[in-house]
């Protein structure tokens, strides 16, 4: 009986390491499974930090308002070097209390990209507010400013460029645009938070900190996340500083009275401790990620129909995803082949926000924005995350190396 046991457990343990094996071996050794984004190798790292910073939170009982989110409200405001920088419940909130700010009237119009995450977007919407699309450039992805200019109209207020990917559009551009046409310019640095910009004045300033608002979001896969949601707002404008402090505390300043209708936005005192100790690794979180994609740049460059992203010089690009672009024939087959050897990828995004069902009552339809629409059926994002191990790396790239080959 032992013996007829233990012949089962033999031989499932040898069916499953060869599995395993077979899933996840390269040049004969073992290899970590390949994640989009890997938090919990992250979290190890700093376990001691942030499991303290925790408790600390738990024992105090402070979980609204503690002492940590003004703590790392000032560690925030000395990183990006900027006046304020305010908390929130997530970066939708974020770009909502933005706007709110601005007392704009319903029908105003705030110009955006309709190459985004749906937030951007939502947030102008749900305020009454009309988006107001401007196509993106090709090679940066982000918004192209000549488009801009074209989309500018009496009605226009607000200019909302998104940092995507992880790289500043084109700001020398868009506040000569704002100050021309005495427009507000809010930022959309979700993906972009330690990304820093150079003017072509020389004057450098951090993503989030160079429009009259910059917003961002603590979601866990963002550069510097939260074991939760979580957002903020930045501005150098002490008069919007108050009014969105005010904004995200049910539009009071002095508890029990209420100057404005605002709402209820808070970070977790919880949250804010976890990011108080991330915030410290921020930059060396970035440059992980910069060393991901300059070993994805060198390894990949050869491929003739495979466009690398653009580095573009003005802005630092952290690359809260390494997004590459294919022909439209190859994208999804290529997808298929690198999840047959279990690489995730993902689609960042798969139908731009003109063509998204809640949002045709604007009006615009296919071909309204020709480069947003291929794009989104010729990128294709690949693993990027802080943990990446080299032989991830080459297989990864291995892999697209030899779909084109035998494509
Ligand atoms: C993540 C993201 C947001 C929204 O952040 P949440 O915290 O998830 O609400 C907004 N805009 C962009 C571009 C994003 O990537």
């Amino acid at each position: 009986m032992y013996i007829i046991i233990r012949g089962y457990v033999q031989t499932y343990t040898i069916f499953f390491t060869f599995a395993f094996l077979k899933n996840h071996t390269y040049n004969n050794y073992r290899m970590e499974k390949i994640a989009m984004v890997d938090l919990f190798g992250q979290y190890k790292k700093i376990r001691n930090e942030i499991d303290s910073a925790i408790q600390n939170v738990v024992e105090s009982t402070a979980f609204i308002n503690g002492p940590a989110v003004a703590a790392f409200q000032k560690n925030l405001e000395s990183y990006l070097r900027t006046g304020h920088a305010i908390t929130c419940g997530n970066g939708t909130d974020a770009l909502q209390i933005a706007l709110m700010s601005l007392e704009l009237e319903p029908g105003d119009e705030v110009i955006t990209t309709p190459f985004t995450f749906i937030a951007t977007v939502e947030a102008i919407a749900l305020l009454g507010l009309k988006p107001v699309f401007a196509d993106v450039c090709s090679r940066s992805f982000n918004i192209n400013t000549d488009e801009i200019k074209k989309a500018i109209t009496g009605r226009t207020r607000v200019l909302l460029p998104v940092h995507l990917y992880g790289q500043c559009a084109d700001m020398d551009s868009i506040m000569d645009i704002a100050q021309k046409n005495n427009l507000y310019v809010i930022e959309d640095a979700a993906q972009a938070l330690g990304s820093e910009y150079t003017f072509s004045s020389g004057v450098k300033k951090m993503a989030g900190t160079m429009g009259h608002i910059g917003c961002t979001s603590f979601f866990p896969s963002k550069n510097l996340g939260c074991f939760g949601d979580g957002g903020a707002m930045f501005t150098d404008n002490p008069e919007l500083g108050r009014k969105i402090s005010s904004i995200r505390k049910h539009g009071s300043t002095v508890k029990y009275f209420h100057e404005r209708t605002g709402v209820n936005s808070r970070l977790d005192t919880l949250q804010a401790a976890i990011l108080d100790v991330k915030l410290k690794y921020l930059d060396q979180y970035n440059q992980a990620r910069a060393k991901a994609a300059d070993y994805y740049d060198d390894a990949l460059k050869g491929i003739e129909t495979l466009t690398l992203p653009k580095r573009m010089k003005q802005s630092a690009h952290i690359f809260h995803t390494y997004t590459l672009k294919t022909d439209p024939s190859d994208r999804d087959p290529l997808r298929e082949f690198l999840k047959s050897r279990d690489i995730p990828t993902m689609l960042y995004y798969p139908l731009p926000m003109h063509l998204q069902e809640g949002y045709l009552k604007y009006g615009y339809k296919k071909g309204d924005f020709p480069v947003s629409e291929e794009l989104c059926s010729s990128v294709l994002s690949i693993p990027m995350h802080t943990e990446l191990k080299e032989d991830q790396l080459e297989f990864i790239c291995n892999s697209i190396i030899e779909y084109f080959k035998s494509g």
